[in-house]
């Protein structure tokens, strides 16, 4: 079985996926750290993210910088936004993640593009949103809690500038395949978001 999680960034989309991974007991990846490797390895050697050259060189990222935890950081997420505009790194990174996707035994993926461009032929897949501002709040909050004492009014800017980027490219935007099931996680706690989308995987493979 199949199951690809699309969706924004701070939609809840990576907790639940390794929620539903855990639940299923299937391997995950998540995809996003590929771009955010390739966005950090551009950066590390000096290079332009907006420069397909430079990002695409950034894609032969040793497998040990997966593990380097700045590629979980802000400054990251907006490097990997960029680099992942360009068709060449989006094909360079193609195959890893196929291939993932296609391993006996099936897996769960979750990024921007799985249902619509790396498993259109997924078994079940689910599109998770929330409203900007509720994302803003969630990563705001979570910032406080780290001690980054950064605004709110920029973190809300970031978002919506990353959404912009992700949902704008004309390779793989960021949208919902049309088959894919909806999970609006904005006034649910991460327990219920978590029931909910074993409920909507479970109802899909029930009529599948
Ligand atoms: O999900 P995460 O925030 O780690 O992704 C970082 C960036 O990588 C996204 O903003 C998006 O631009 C890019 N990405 C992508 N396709 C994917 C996963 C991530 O373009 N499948």
């Amino acid at each position: 079985m199949i199951i690809a999680v699309d969706g924004p960034t701070a939609s809840g989309k990576g907790t639940l996926a390794k929620a539903l991974a855990a639940h299923f007991g299937l391997p995950f990846l998540d995809t996003g750290l590929l771009y955010r490797a390739v966005g950090r390895h551009v950066q590390l050697h000096q290079g332009n993210p907006d420069d397909a050259a430079d990002a695409l060189a950034g894609c032969g990222f040793p497998d040990s910088l997966l593990d380097d935890p700045s590629l979980r950081n802000e400054e990251v997420g907006g490097l990997a936004s960029r680099v992942s505009i360009h068709p060449e790194v989006r094909a360079a990174l193609n195959k890893r993640q196929v291939d993932f996707a296609n391993q006996p035994g099936g897996a769960l993926l979750d990024g921007r593009d799985i249902g619509t461009v790396i498993a259109p032929h997924a078994d079940v897949k689910l599109f998770v949103t929330a409203p900007a501002a509720v994302r803003a709040q969630r990563r705001y909050a979570e910032m406080q809690r780290q001690g980054n004492d950064v605004a709110f009014a920029d973190i809300l800017a970031d978002i919506q500038a990353r959404d912009a980027r992700d949902t704008g490219r004309a390779d793989a935007p960021l949208k919902p395949a049309e088959d894919a099931l909806l999970l609006d996680t904005g006034d649910l706690t991460i327990g219920h978001a978590v029931q909910a989308a074993i409920a909507l995987v479970e109802s899909r493979l029930r009529k599948s």
